[in-house]
């Protein structure tokens, strides 16, 4: 067996790394998940998955990847041959755009340059020339992860209200959730896709919706096969605590203990973090001398940042270097950017030197891999990390300035 000392580096935009104790509350017996013990913890959780997603309104939880979330949105919403509009943000944005179309809806999808958010302008145009209403959901990835640009759901929302159209609006939180602001319910989204190992800091396994009410009555007309991800099977069980069949419960567990961590640092906090150690991560690449490929500053992402790569270098050899000599893993280029980024993931359980730490193995890697780098991204970094915290006081000393 071939051992590795130090802990692995994991800093890809999901799974991301695990807090200790999550690992350790998934660690347990397993038990009766038909027991007064695991009513409890389904309480606990769906409460506490609601002030994650903001909505005071039921979320569905799925032992299943996100995947199965985007298929449950659709499935429990919509008949077969109706027409949804998407938006072409990049390779997720595909996979939904695909799995839509598997399932024998119509779909349209508005092109992108996977650079960009989408373009709530386009979003309106086009459902204000559906005068007769046929379109009957607006689907968006509100944090496309493999390309670091996000889209500004309330302006999609406010595009579709200006159309005066109908429309339910469904949005993938999957890499978002945990980790930059959003609001389900002030949004005002129908559906919310989320998934349990990016933001939330969970293993692999648990993805989510998020459901308004207009959703629910959509639910009751919606003809598109639907069993294992029938939303109705799901809310009778879970008022009190329970499944209609058997849950994920030890990743139960463990998102307890990880919803308690979000709301112990404070969503707010959270949120913070995560924009610094992008603002950090950004200020590297730059000082690198490489581009960033999100080409709308505005829409900079909170849980990860892709990196494009001058002609003629590969990408994946970069990665190949990070992880056979430093133990470090980063994110691949996806779709049609395969070979043409790498990803760096700063999303969910890190701190600064978390950071810093992947960050020095990019450069060492990218001066490795022979790419023509400036070797002053760490540096740059950690003077904003750094410049960014009040000077500490020497230790003993007495406070003198007041906080
Ligand atoms: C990771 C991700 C998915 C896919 O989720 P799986 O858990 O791999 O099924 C979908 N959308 C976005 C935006 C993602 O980041």
């Amino acid at each position: 067996m071939h051992h590795r000392p130090g802990r692995h580096f994991l800093q890809i935009p999901g799974p991301s790394n695990v807090p200790e104790s999550v690992l350790r509350a998934t660690d347990r017996a397993v038990i009766d998940h038909r027991g007064p013990e695991f009513a409890q913890l389904g309480r606990e959780v769906l409460a506490g998955l609601r002030d994650v997603f903001r909505t005071s309104g039921p979320v569905i939880v799925y032992p299943a990847s996100g995947t199965g979330a985007w298929e449950a949105a659709l499935v429990n919403t919509l008949s077969p041959g109706d027409q949804v509009l998407m938006a072409e943000t990049g390779h997720f944005a595909t996979l939904w755009r695909n799995l839509a179309t598997r399932l024998g809806l119509e779909v349209e999808f508005l092109p992108g340059d996977w650079r960009h958010g989408a373009d709530p302008g386009a979003i309106e145009a086009r459902l204000a020339a559906d005068r007769g209403h046929a379109i009957r959901a607006v689907a968006v990835v509100h944090n496309e992860t493999s390309t670091g640009a996000t889209s500004d759901i309330p302006a999609v929302r406010a595009a579709i209200h200006r159309a005066g159209h109908p429309a339910l609006l469904m949005v993938d939180t999957i890499s978002s959730l945990g980790s930059m602001d959003y609001r389900h319910e002030e949004w005002g989204v129908d559906v919310t896709v989320g998934g349990s190992q990016k933001g939330l800091m969970l293993p692999p396994g648990l993805s989510f919706n998020a459901v308004s009410a207009k959703a629910l009555e959509a639910s009751r007309d919606a003809r598109l096969p639907r069993s294992y991800w029938s939303w109705d099977e799901m809310l009778g069980p879970n008022r009190s605590g329970f499944f209609p069949y058997t849950p994920a419960t030890n990743l139960l567990h463990g998102l307890r203990e990880a919803l308690a961590l979000l709301m112990a640092e404070g969503l707010d906090q959270v949120f913070a973090r995560h924009a610094r150690h992008a603002e950090a991560t950004r200020r590297a690449v730059r000082a690198w001398g490489l581009e960033i490929l999100c080409a709308d500053p505005a829409r900079h992402s909170g849980s990860l940042t892709a990196v494009l790569m001058p002609p003629g270098h590969d990408a994946d050899r970069v990665r190949a270097v990070a992880l056979e000599r430093f133990d470090l893993s980063l994110g691949t280029g996806l779709g049609k950017l395969a070979g043409r980024v790498f990803r760096i993931g700063h999303v969910g359980d890190l701190n600064d030197l978390t950071l810093l730490g992947a960050l020095a193995g990019v450069e060492m890697a990218l001066t490795l891999a022979g790419v023509p780098i400036r070797r002053e991204g760490v540096q740059t970094a950690m003077d904003f990390l750094s410049g960014s915290l009040r000077p500490a006081a020497l230790p003993g000393a007495a406070a003198t300035a007041p906080a």
